[in-house]
């Protein structure tokens, strides 16, 4: 934890100091531009990714950025996360953002290597089949296939919310689904359109879909 503790110390007499005006704002309340439904991947950090600052994006991280299909019977964080995001702070985005070489995505081509993970064996429930990308001969290609219909999926997921569903029917909320690519940093993004994912955004200093 050594590591770990000289961080909270340099943030507390270096970081903070600076920042002193903002979190004194955000002590009364916070008005995120999105929930961003994120992997909980270490190499993953919605804000550095997206240079946002604290106040900006609430997050939902979790193995594989699942977002389960609405179950009364079988609710769990990630469903009060968006339940809480959409219903009470009404953030104007959803944010699915998968991400390359991810360990539950591997974990859904390589069945056995998860052969003992009772809960993670479950969670992949909410992913795709491994037989959706069968007839796919290249391992990468593979996985990155896989990876993109994972986050197409739980974007599907996302309209069985009632409140995500209410307001996606009016148009009121932007739905959008992200692969994060860890070597170079870049951001894919599915485009409904030309119906593939593409370098996001577009061209610098381009703006997503509603402002906040
Ligand atoms: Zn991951």
């Amino acid at each position: 934890m050594e590591k770990i503790a000289q961080g909270v110390l340099r943030f507390r007499n270096y970081i903070y100091p600076h920042m002193r005006g903002m979190f004194g704002q955000l002590s009364e309340g916070q008005e995120p531009h999105a929930l961003m439904i994120a992997c909980s991947d270490s190499r993953v950090v919605p804000n550095l990714i997206t240079d946002t600052r604290p106040g900006e994006l609430f997050v939902e991280r979790n193995p594989g950025n699942i977002a389960p299909v609405y179950s009364t019977q079988r609710m769990g964080a990630a469903s009060a996360s968006i339940e809480y995001a959409v219903g009470v702070l009404h953030v104007p985005n959803i944010i699915v953002c998968g991400h390359s070489d991810c360990g539950v995505m591997k974990g859904i081509l390589s069945p056995k290597a998860v052969r003992k993970l009772t809960a993670v064996r479950r969670w992949l429930d909410f992913g795709p089949s491994p037989d959706e990308v069968d007839g796919i001969e290249d391992p990468a290609e593979r996985l990155e296939t896989l990876t993109e219909l994972n986050v197409l999926m739980q974007i599907e997921n996302l309209k069985t919310h009632p409140s995500v569903a209410a307001k996606w029917k009016k148009k009121q909320i932007g739905l959008h689904g992200w692969v994060f690519d860890i070597e170079s940093g870049q951001v894919r993004a599915w485009d409904e359109k030309q119906g593939k994912f593409l370098p996001w955004p577009p061209e610098a200093g381009s703006k997503g879909t509603k402002d906040r």
